[in-house]
């Protein structure tokens, strides 16, 4: 499945789903990145957020450090 990086705009066969765009109408959209641009940013993937996620961009240093 190739999906459109949404970081660098480039399509990649390894598609990282990490976040879910709402929109007006109908269902959300999900936003993909690559796995080099999930590696460069931190960003957590959908499915390791936590379970009162709406889908907004979460980044894996936000929420793995310690407080
Ligand atoms: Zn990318």
């Amino acid at each position: 499945m190739t999906q459109v990086c949404t970081w660098c705009a480039e399509p990649t066969d390894e598609p990282v789903s990490v976040a879910v765009e709402h929109v007006a109408s109908g269902p959300g959209r999900v936003v993909y990145a690559c796995p080099d641009c999930r590696r460069r940013h931190r960003l957590l993937p959908l499915d390791q957020h936590p379970a009162d996620s709406w889908g907004e961009v979460r980044y894996e240093t936000a929420e793995a450090e310690p407080r």
